[in-house]
């Protein structure tokens, strides 16, 4: 009698697949199906199913990788719930969540600890293996001899994972090869430090949020530690979020130092395929203790979970916001339940998200409102009102003075701009034509120094036009500032500074980052023109002054997060300056002086300017005080999207409280050729938005059968509403 099973395949269809097997196989285990003709990796989700078509259509699993355990039942649960809250297909959710390597139809090889194990009492009076599994044997035989065992490539790969599995049992020791070395660089904890970190210490077994308020330099990261330390201490594991831009080489060698025992796993977007899946395995295995990562390391199944961190909380990079759009941040809250461990989200700016939970006492705030440096002083915000003023070159005379006078005292200068290229806009002096990309609403970007226009958002190029297409002028001219053009201004300016500019333009090879902090830290440098890359993460010792030009943009901005993230970057950005010693010094250029964002920036309020803001999104019945969804639809032209969203709508039933605005189209229309629309659902019930969205979600996927040209998507929590 075959046995039913069905699998989770990489497809993006809402059901599951039914296979077939002589044998039950367990759930999680990894196999190959056959599918439209091809082998694919699979996972089993349910067995011993009914079967829900024809009997003779089921296909038999062809391989069956057992003795390879992938996930655990922790594991299998968030999956389910991702796929359920954002909506996703359940396969491809879960092939999102897997390492890339997992998904060849090949056997995994599994890492090697170099942790040594010894046969215990217990261990001694087990049955050995049979001695049919010659290698399981001859491990068993080596352990009975007395022999320590460094689980090693040149016994068995999947040695490791049995002796994982033997010390779980409590028939082996691990015996420790290393000497427990002293910590280096602990630090004793202030008044407000150790409040929070006993505040969280109290609650280590069970679950809890905490949002661990603190400006950039308070000491937030040296309180994780010694949670940390803690958790460890106690035998668990930790898993550490935080944004790509901030996973520097610095952070890594503070956690080397603090933690030098503690076997961890970095996991990054320059991870390789490889080390991705050894490092998921490792973690699996219960091998590390600490994973730290950018948003995807979220899906690790880690053992023993004790604690999560999410630092810099508010950073809308712990969203994803294509395919499966899961946002790691809640995830991890969600994954801190599971686990019953406490999670704390850190942040000098929180997300209005946490901010708003924090005051309805969902999460608990702990704050630190000073620097943990003694000398460490905030800097100055001086606010430059540039309305009536001439610039040269984008700069007001102040912050030419400010500069001039840094340069005159040995200062290193940085002068802040979130736009790379030389100019946002090439127009035609004559007609007003400008260039736009043929795919995107957006402006072609002038790269003057590799001679092309380009769209930042597809990457569309071409070579710089001499002639307008319109007009046939030939006095074309490029509008607005970018890093580069900036970087010429400075070097007329000021012709004997030693200038260098830092985007991801001029940081194209690996080892260009290094350079630069080279050359920073040994004081070659003394003004340094950048972009969100430098606000991050990066601890500057000698920047003592920053000028930030085009600040405005946002505060035009229809988006709902603008503001808020603007004051965040601001926030980030003068965070950087003065962090030693030296008082820092902000001046920010604006036409809009009298907004009252740069008031709250001026005093580094941010619970002012949080709780504004948080007024405005009551008023407007925004999220955090109500929950949003978007639906959306894509296809060539408007037309099309704009109307299956309306034929969507009329086939729902709305209940009470649960709202619909829209279709509109989107803030950006065009983007890769494709033009875009949307609708949002809101409700203040979140189960009713599920309701209606898992409504919607059933009449778009039936309308898209017949309409092949539009593609749609749900957006759970979307960030850009
Ligand atoms: P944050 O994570 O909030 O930016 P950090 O934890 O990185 O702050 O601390 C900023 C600097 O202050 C670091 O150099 C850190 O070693 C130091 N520091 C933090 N706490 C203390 C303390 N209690 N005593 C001495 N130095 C501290
Ligand atoms: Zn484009």
């Amino acid at each position: 009698m075959p046995i039913y099973h069905q699998v989770a395949l990489n497809i993006p269809l809402f059901k599951l697949m039914t296979y077939r097997h002589d044998e039950v196989l367990a759930i999680g285990t990894r196999v190959v199906v056959p599918f439209r003709g091809k082998p694919k990796v699979a996972f089993i989700w349910e067995n011993q199913v009914e079967p829900d078509i024809d009997e003779s259509k089921i296909l038999p699993i062809t391989t069956v990788f057992d003795n390879e355990p992938c996930v655990n039942q922790d594991w299998i649960e968030l999956l389910e719930f991702t796929a359920r809250y954002y909506h996703y297909p359940l396969g491809a959710s879960v092939f999102t969540a897997i390492p890339t390597g997992m998904r060849k139809p090949k056997p995994l090889s599994y890492p090697v600890v170099d942790k040594t194990f010894q046969l215990n009492e217990t261990g001694l009076s087990q049955k050995s293996p049979p001695e049919h599994h010659r290698k399981l044997f001859a491990l068993w035989q080596a352990l009975i001899a007395g022999i320590k065992l460094t689980a090693a490539k040149n016994i068995h790969e999947r040695a490791t994972c049995y002796l994982t599995k033997w010390q779980e049992m409590g028939w082996l020791n691990e015996v420790s090869n290393q000497n427990i070395n002293p910590k280096e660089g602990a630090v004793k904890l202030n008044q407000q430090q150790f409040d929070a970190y006993q505040a969280i210490c109290d609650s280590l077994n069970t679950f809890k949020t905490f949002l661990l308020f603190g400006i950039t330099g308070s000491g937030k990261t040296e309180t994780y530690f010694e949670v940390m330390a803690e958790v460890f201490s106690q035998g668990k594991s930790v898993l550490f979020l935080l944004p790509e831009i901030n996973l520097t080489e610095q952070l890594l060698s503070r956690f080397a130092k603090r933690f030098p025992d503690i076997s961890c796993a970095i996991l990054h977007s320059r991870s390789s395929d490889g080390e991705r899946t050894q490092d998921y395995l490792a973690a699996l295995c219960g091998q590390v203790q600490l994973v730290i990562g950018t948003r995807l390391a979220v899906f690790t199944p880690i053992k023993n979970l004790g604690l999560i961190v999410v630092d810099e909380e508010h950073d809308s990079s712990f969203k994803q916001d294509n395919e499966l759009r899961y946002n790691a941040r809640d995830l991890s809250i969600w994954r801190a339940k599971q686990a019953q461990c406490p999670v704390i989200l850190g942040s000098a700016t929180p997300s209005l998200e946490s901010f708003y939970a924090a005051q309805n006492k969902r999460y608990q705030l702990l704050s630190i409102t000073r620097r943990a440096k003694e000398n460490a002083r905030l800097p100055e915000i001086l606010i430059d009102n540039v309305r009536h003023q001439k610039l040269t070159e984008g700069l007001s005379e102040r912050t030419i003075k400010l500069l001039q006078q840094n340069l005159e005292n040995g200062g290193l200068s940085l002068v802040y701009l979130n736009r790379r290229g030389f100019a946002p806009a090439l127009f035609c002096g004559d007609c007003g034509y400008s260039f736009t990309c043929p795919n995107c609403s957006a402006k072609m970007v002038l790269h003057r120094s590799v001679r092309h226009l380009r769209c930042h958002h597809c990457d569309h190029q071409i070579a710089i036009p001499s002639f307008c297409p319109d007009c046939g002028n030939t006095d074309l001219s490029a509008v607005g500032f970018g890093t580069q053009r900036i970087e010429d201004a400075l070097k007329k300016i000021f012709p004997n500074a030693k200038i260098a500019r830092v985007d991801r333009d001029s940081l194209s090879h690996k080892n260009d980052w290094q350079e630069i902090c080279n050359k920073i830290n040994s004081c070659q440098l003394d003004i340094i023109v950048g972009t969100q890359i430098l606000a991050k993460g990066h601890d500057f010792k000698q920047l003592n002054l920053v000028t930030v030009l085009n600040a405005d943009g946002s505060l035009y901005s229809a988006d709902l997060r603008a503001r808020e993230k603007l004051f965040a970057e601001l926030m980030q950005v003068a965070g950087r300056a003065g962090r030693d010693k030296s008082a820092g010094k902000v001046l920010i250029q604006t036409q809009l002086p009298d907004n009252p964002i740069f008031h709250d920036l001026q005093r580094q309020d941010y619970i002012s300017f949080a709780q504004n803001e948080l007024d405005s999104r009551r008023a407007f019945k925004a999220p955090p005080c109500t929950y949003v969804a978007a639906c959306r639809a894509d296809a060539p032209q408007l037309d099309d999207a704009m109307q299956f969203l309306r034929d969507t709508i009329t086939q729902i039933t709305l209940p009470e409280n649960v709202y619909i605005y829209g279709p509109a189209p989107q803030l950006m229309v065009r983007l890769s050729g494709r033009e875009r629309a949307q609708i949002f659902i809101e409700s203040t019930q979140r189960t009713l938005l599920h309701n209606t969205v898992n409504d919607i979600a059933q009449v778009m996927e039936q309308l898209a059968k017949k309409r092949h040209k539009i593609h749609h998507a749900i957006d759970i929590d979307p960030i850009e509403c």
